[in-house]
């Protein structure tokens, strides 16, 4: 069995790429910290494809149900091991710096950054054990460029970015590649309130993505023909700088 986890995988983008991951032949492990709901819709649309998947509930931000979550598992399968991560959790808080309140800085750094490291550092030991891994982050423009009202979240996917591009360098030599995928605007819940319509106006193409389109770019860089690609931060964004 090939084992791969998707953190936030009960909705957006992180449900697409679960689905897609599992037509891929991948058992998939279902991330989620509250919309249990959501994640057993996500599990049937694998299932209803042919594949096969389970949920794993934990805060990517919180180290310590982390930890007692991937251990957990682990133990339970002490021959299997994760061979894809995809660190895809994430949220946003927009607020101006002048206004932004601790919690808004606080839980987007906690779930966008530190839940790649409590997460990364537990399933990064095996990978190299087995001299095999794929690790995906789920970066955005945001971290590359910038954006106004976004401080923390342009903070969280920049530094997430870097932390890739180190990480590249750790493990390369024992055959784990961790690459960055940087979306722009893409149809999901996280995008729900914005102005499609006006938006869309500065997207070259003309239209917001669909996460399927984002799945297909993960599904890639997990498979072994982007074996040599490793420490990139590739941009899915219809164009928009
Ligand atoms: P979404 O529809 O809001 O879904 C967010 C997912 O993250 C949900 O599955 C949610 O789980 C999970 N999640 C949130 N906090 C978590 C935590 N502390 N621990 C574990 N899981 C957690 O978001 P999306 O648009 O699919 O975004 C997915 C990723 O892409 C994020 O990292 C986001 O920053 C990035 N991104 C999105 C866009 C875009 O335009 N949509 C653009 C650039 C980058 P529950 O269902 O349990 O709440």
């Amino acid at each position: 069995m090939k084992y791969a986890l998707v953190t936030g995988g009960s909705r957006g983008i992180g449900r697409a790429v679960s689905v897609r991951l599992a037509k891929e032949g991948y058992h998939v492990i279902v991330n989620y910290v509250s919309n249990r709901e959501q994640a057993q819709v996500t599990l049937d649309m694998i299932e209803s494809a042919g594949g096969s998947g389970e949920m794993l509930r934990f805060d990517v931000g919180d180290r310590m149900q982390t930890a007692s979550a991937i251990e957990g598992w682990m133990q339970e399968h002490p021959d299997g091991y994760i061979e894809v991560l995809v660190n895809n959790a994430g949220i946003r808080r927009d607020n101006l710096l002048l206004w932004m309140e601790d919690n808004d800085w606080d839980s987007v750094i906690g779930t966008g950054l530190d839940g790649f490291f409590n997460v990364t550092r537990l399933l990064v030991k095996p990978m190299l054990v087995k001299k095999h891994g794929r690790i995906i982050n789920m970066a955005s423009l945001s971290g590359l460029k910038g954006l106004p009202g976004q401080c923390n979240y342009s903070a969280a996917k920049g530094g997430l970015i870097a932390a890739t591009k180190a990480l590249a360098q750790e493990v390369g030599r024992k055959g784990v590649t961790v690459n960055a995928v940087a979306p722009g605007f893409i149809r999901t819940e996280m995008t729900d309130g914005l102005d499609e319509a006006q938006l869309k106006k500065t997207v070259p193409m003309n239209r917001f993505g669909e996460p399927e389109e984002v799945a297909a770019l993960v599904a890639f860089l997990a498979s072994s023909e982007s074996g040599y690609i490793t420490g990139e931060c590739i941009s899915i964004n219809g164009g928009l700088y």
